[in-house]
């Protein structure tokens, strides 16, 4: 049987800050007891860059969004880590939920997650796209939590990538020190708990092989707001967490846009 994936993009998130606070528990019990590597973010240390290079396994100049304006892109051929296991074996099963458009929504500026109309008209490929840039992202991304923990539970989808945005629009309204971003880091640390305890139930059910893998695609100033080329805003990260199967072997240190080759690896 195939490693299930499933990729949680923590949208602005500085892990030293999480894991400090005391207030992200399984957010720290994954870093101890899964794979960890320290990634470096290419500047601009944007969404729309980041989560392009982390998605489809590209450079910026491969994949030519330079912003979140994402004009000019090259994402129609780049496709995402969802679309590259579908090529790789046309029997997966995708899933992509997130509250961010760009990412995800077809009459957006993007999106980074091809729409792969077919599969998903075969229901091959389920996608669920939210706004909260227009709703705020503590509501969103407890949407998102619910339908991912639905998805994940009653379709068990071969590689799935889920994204909050809580801990970035924190940052950006209220700064990265004090208060706010760490109470937003602990919602989402909520919603990892239940993604979690998701898989473990479908490990235990059905002896199934999963592999959690959580990322972010920048950090902020401690003003918040990113874009430069500051150590704090570059700091990204990979944990990598086996579940009834090992952690994967990978390296200490790689760039981001090799993540998606290495998690497909996990599939072959
Ligand atoms: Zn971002």
């Amino acid at each position: 049987m195939k490693t299930k994936i499933l990729l949680v993009g923590i949208d602005g998130l500085i892990l030293r800050t999480a894991l400090e606070s005391g207030r992200a528990p399984m957010l720290t019990s994954l870093k101890e007891a899964g794979h960890f590597t320290e990634l470096t973010m290419d500047v601009p240390t944007l969404s729309g860059p980041g989560w392009s290079t982390l998605l489809t396994g590209s450079t910026h100049s491969q994949h030519a969004v330079t912003d979140n304006r994402f004009s000019g892109h090259n994402l129609l051929s780049r496709p995402d880590l969802l679309s590259r296991a579908f090529y790789q074996d046309q029997s997966t099963t995708t899933f992509a939920a997130a509250g961010w458009p760009p990412l995800v929504d077809p009459s957006g500026v993007g999106p980074v997650i091809h729409e792969r109309r077919e599969q998903a008209r075969a229901s091959q490929h389920r996608v669920i796209s939210r706004d909260g840039e227009t709703y705020g992202y503590e509501r969103v991304d407890a949407e998102i939590a619910n339908v991912s923990v639905f998805a994940m539970e009653k379709f068990g989808p071969d590689v799935s990538f889920v994204y909050f945005c809580d801990a970035d629009e924190a940052g950006h309204t209220h700064g990265v020190v004090g208060e706010h971003y760490v109470e937003a880091i602990s919602r989402v640390d909520a919603h990892l708990v239940r993604l979690h305890d998701t898989i473990k139930r479908r490990v235990e059910k059905y002896q199934e092989e999963w592999l959690l893998v959580l990322t972010t695609d920048h950090g902020h100033v401690n003003e918040g707001g990113h874009g430069s080329d500051s150590p704090q805003e570059r700091a990204s990260f990979v944990i990598a967490r086996g579940i009834g199967r090992v952690n994967p072997q990978w390296p200490l240190n790689f760039a981001p846009e090799n993540l998606a080759s290495l998690i497909l690896n996990e599939r072959a």
